[in-house]
């Protein structure tokens, strides 16, 4: 049974739902938030993002500093690619996963797609 102040006065109810059961949580959601004080109540403005966040370093694990890794590692597999087939080189492949977004080359025609975006 959710407490009166839901029931008798309309405040928000807790958004958040258990794990074990399903249920909606049945406390009040706090001021301006959608979450209850017990499920992590936080007004976006508090919310701190970037280089004002406790945990920021350096900056190398950033969303963007990620995809342009990204980017690079793909870029460098598909040289490789091109490589062999070019018959550039004789050298074992690269082992391990491959960048998101790869595809391998296997035709001359996406060669020069590859060495044009470079
Ligand atoms: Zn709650």
């Amino acid at each position: 049974m959710p407490l009166s102040s839901i029931t008798k006065h309309r405040a928000k109810q807790c958004t958040a739902k258990s794990k074990r059961t399903g249920l909606p949580c049945k406390n009040p959601a706090a001021y301006e938030c959608r979450a209850c004080r017990m499920h992590g109540a936080r007004k976006a403005e508090s919310i701190k993002r970037g280089e004002q966040h406790p945990n920021f370093v350096h900056g190398n694990r950033t969303l963007e500093a990620q995809a342009e890794q990204s980017a690079t590692s793909r870029r460098l597999q598909q040289i490789e690619d091109a490589m062999h087939l070019l018959g550039m080189t004789t050298a074992k492949r690269s082992r391990g996963r491959k960048a998101n977004g790869y595809c391998k080359i296997n035709l001359v025609n996406e060669v020069k797609k590859v060495l044009e975006d470079c």
